[in-house]
């Protein structure tokens, strides 16, 4: 049973979401607010992105890891 956890930067309530397998991650809790400062900031300063998508980095925390907050990168669709 995961902790009600905050995003620190929205206050939004942060979900629960699965990683892919390969990342090994478990079960870890993102912020999905896409209105996020965090994520909304996070756009304009990731390079090299082109011009349909761009990543963005959500705030995240890893429950099996004392909820240590990481940023976990993210495409979204420009538009
Ligand atoms: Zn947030």
């Amino acid at each position: 049973m995961l902790e009600d956890r905050y995003c620190p930067h929205c206050k939004a309530q942060l979900q629960s979401w699965i990683g892919p397998p390969e990342t090994g991650w478990g079960e870890i809790l993102v912020c999905n607010n896409n209105e996020c400062t965090f994520y909304v900031g996070s756009k304009t300063e990731i390079q090299n992105k082109d011009e349909d998508n761009s990543l963005g980095c959500r705030y995240a925390e890893d429950p099996d890891n004392c909820y240590t907050a990481f940023n976990l990168l993210a495409w979204h669709k420009v538009g």
